[in-house]
């Protein structure tokens, strides 16, 4: 009975809070006068650094790839104004970056984010609000969501906040007049991030805090897991931080171009090519090696053996990264790379068998070629 009453007045208060009216004319504006301001939003900085990995986190990462998505941003549009939640390694508290954009009056809010989960987890994802269909996707909601923790007073200020079921879905009702636009900024994002070969886990809902707040089309992206060592030396790469920008900052000139109704060309960021090319030249040695080298032995692990050839999504993977190699007539997939490295392999064939993959087992490449262990562990030796 009570909690049905403390339902009521939680959904009274939201509903009161932002009149769908309001939303609407909001909408109706952006649609007649297009896109005047943007608010990006690198997420955590200062002392929450968010998530990481062995080598970097996620503040940094996001920083740096939101600084650029402004860059190109103003660039190309000089008349929309570009706000920063932050531009600089500095703690902003959650809900103040919703506030920004909503005093600001912004078009369009985007978020930009780092992932973390198990080790074998990888790809990019792009989120509105909404109910959760997953485990995970609330696993991702909450992590994000507890950099309030970092913030004063956050007991007090989140007292009569609660990211129920009920408050979530009465939010997005709310908003729901810029829901459709969000997915499709999101969509957008995601199809951009497959243009360049980064893995779509899709266009996702779960309950973000800073989402439920903006009241405008909204969107958080998770640009990568920093938990999964190459997609962390992926994003950790500043010539990878620029095309993860270039490509945001794609998808934003055809969510422009289809919000003011009027084609565009969609083009590289303002100096992309070059600032590519001189990254490269200046560190070439920091470049990271995905390919196999010559005379090199490799490990990595085997999950899976089909007599049909599988697709890499395949839901058998359970979202790791495989590669597939033939060897008598049997498709064969697996995991990880390791250099000369057969012990690394090893505590990672664990891994493996730890989330599902019973049967893992390391395996020997010289030259593209199988051989046997016993053979590729004698030559990484030497
Ligand atoms: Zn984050």
């Amino acid at each position: 009975m009570w909690s049905k009453i403390y339902k009521t007045i939680v959904l009274f208060t939201l509903l009161w809070s932002v009149h769908p009216m309001f939303a609407q004319e909001n909408l109706d504006d952006v649609l007649s006068n297009g896109i005047k301001t943007v608010v990006i939003d690198p997420g955590h900085g200062g002392k929450d650094p968010g998530c990481h990995g062995g080598i970097t986190n996620e503040k940094t990462v996001v920083l740096a790839i939101g600084l650029k998505l402004g860059e190109y941003i103003k660039s190309k549009y000089p008349h929309i104004k570009v706000i920063y939640t932050r531009d600089s390694d500095k703690f902003i508290e959650l809900d103040h970056r919703a506030k920004i954009a909503n005093e600001n009056h912004a078009d369009v809010f985007i978020s930009i984010h780092a992932n973390a989960a198990g080790s074998a987890a990888y790809g990019t994802e792009t989120y509105v609000l909404g109910l959760h269909r997953t485990e995970s996707q609330q696993q991702v909601a909450e992590r994000e969501n507890s950099t309030i923790l970092f913030e004063d007073n956050s007991e007090e200020k989140y007292k009569d906040f609660e990211l129920t079921p009920d408050a979530i879905i009465a939010r997005q009702l709310q908003l729901s007049v810029f829901l459709n636009q969000s997915i499709n900024l999101a969509s957008k994002i995601q199809a951009q991030f497959r243009a360049i070969d980064r893995r779509d886990r899709g266009v996702k809902q779960a309950g973000f805090l800073v989402l439920y707040k903006t009241t405008m089309p909204s969107v958080l992206i998770e640009t990568g897991f920093l938990t999964n060592s190459s997609e962390e030396k992926f994003l950790h790469n500043p010539v990878n931080q620029i095309k993860m920008a270039n490509v945001i900052f794609k998808a934003f000139q055809e969510y422009v171009a289809e919000i003011e109704g009027v084609n565009t060309l969609v083009e590289n960021g303002a100096g992309f090519e070059a600032s590519i090319k001189e990254i490269k030249e200046s560190d070439e040695e920091e470049q990271i090696v995905f390919k196999e080298e010559k005379d090199n032995v490799y490990f990595k692990i085997q999950v899976e053996t089909s007599r049909v050839p599988l697709s890499v999504n395949h839901k058998r993977f359970n979202n790791i990264a495989v590669k597939e190699y033939k060897q008598d007539g049997l498709y064969k997939y697996t995991a990880g790379l390791f250099e000369n490295d057969f012990d690394a392999a090893n505590a990672y064939k664990q891994e493996m068998q730890n989330i599902g993959f019973k049967h893992a087992f390391v395996v020997g490449f010289v030259n593209g070629q199988r051989i046997p262990i016993a053979e590729a562990i004698k030559l990484a030796k030497k």
